[in-house]
């Protein structure tokens, strides 16, 4: 929760129209998009001049959520977005705590603003960077978050089904369907609260989870062909070279979620999947646990990542095998 004095700050800002902007990280996921669009269909009933800029694209499958076709792309349209940041008077930076998860590029104009901001995230060792943090890891998604906020403000009357939609999505997604520890009776209340404003639920998980290309299913089978299996460690890892990718017609979002494959063994607790990027020349990694094995320390210590204890990213920049051989080593050492 925020404090009452800064929920009061916040308010009064909002007590007139402002040019807001409202931020997701970069790679955006559905709780960095549901958050930003939830907020902004709640701004934009104010009258508030309000923007989503994105770091980057989005995946196709988010790409039905209300008003996500207004979504400014940041990497595209880099001096549009340059000036709606440099004019804004409240920003809103969600699913994010630290400004170089927006990439280097969109980090170095942040840095420079001035403007009053506003920071809810549900990731470890937030930045000080927002004049307002609502930073909480209890929470299982930014949107539940959101959804908080919105009462602190009084504005839960503005939670209309467009809305709902999108805070929907990012809790739907963020907790793996609600399977994730951190699904709580608050979630569960808050979606059925959602629920009463006339979504269909079931029709969101079918567009998020049941629209994917056939290629994107190959794809899956080619990753799981690919994993491996290392029992001393409890842990199973699966690799895509920048080739397979190809084979496949890669696009964006393609590879959310199969990490998750990998803990589904029997008796595995930790799993890793490592995706060579040739262009940007890093392998991006996702990490997941089951139990206490914290994958944010990992992640932070060892592959200039952090995230959540049992969901976090990295990359390397090493090659692939070197960097397969490098994460077996670190098993090796920490199991000593
Ligand atoms: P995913 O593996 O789904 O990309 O990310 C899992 C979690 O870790 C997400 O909450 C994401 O924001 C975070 N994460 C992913 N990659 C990175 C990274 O490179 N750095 C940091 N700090 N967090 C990451
Ligand atoms: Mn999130």
């Amino acid at each position: 929760m925020m404090q009452i004095h800064e929920i009061e700050a916040i308010k009064s800002i909002l007590a007139t129209p402002k040019k807001i902007t409202i931020i997701p990280h970069r790679n955006p996921d559905g709780d960095a998009m549901g958050s930003t669009l939830g907020l902004y269909h709640i701004l934009k009933q104010l009258q508030h001049d309000v923007v989503v800029i994105a770091p980057n694209e989005f995946p196709d499958f988010l790409a039905w959520l209300p008003e996500s076709e207004k979504v400014l792309i940041f990497e595209r349209s880099f001096d549009t977005c340059k000036a709606i940041l440099e004019k804004s008077e409240l920003i809103f930076t969600l699913d994010f705590n630290a400004l170089h998860r927006t990439g280097d590029q969109m980090e170095n104009v942040l840095k420079t603003l001035t403007a009053t901001s506003v920071m809810i995230d549900h990731h470890q060792a937030p930045d000080g960077y927002a004049t307002y943090t609502f930073s909480d890891t209890a929470y299982g998604s930014t949107c539940q978050m959101v959804y908080d906020f919105i009462h602190q403000l009084g504005l839960e009357n503005l939670i209309n089904k467009t809305v709902a939609t999108c805070l929907y999505t990012g809790i739907v997604t963020d907790s793996g369907s609600f399977r994730f520890p951190k699904t709580t009776s608050a979630t569960h209340k808050c979606v059925a609260n959602l629920i009463e404003k006339g979504i269909n639920n079931s029709e969101i998980h079918n567009l998020l989870f049941d629209n994917s290309s056939y290629n994107r299913l190959l794809l899956l089978g080619k990753a799981l062909q690919n994993l491996k299996m290392l029992p001393e460690y409890k842990t199973t890892y699966i690799t895509l070279t920048q080739d397979e990718l190809n084979e496949f017609g890669h696009q964006k979002g393609d590879t959310e979620g199969i990490v998750n494959y990998g803990l589904s063994i029997k008796g595995i607790d930790f799993t890793a999947i490592f995706i060579e990027h040739k262009e940007e020349g890093i392998i991006k990694i996702s990490f997941r646990s089951q139990g206490d094995f914290d994958v944010n320390q990992f992640a932070r210590k060892h592959f200039n990542g952090g995230g959540h204890i049992n969901a976090a990213g990295g990359k390397s920049f090493l090659n692939l095998d070197e960097t397969i051989q490098q994460f077996i080593a670190i098993l090796a050492e920490e199991k000593k």
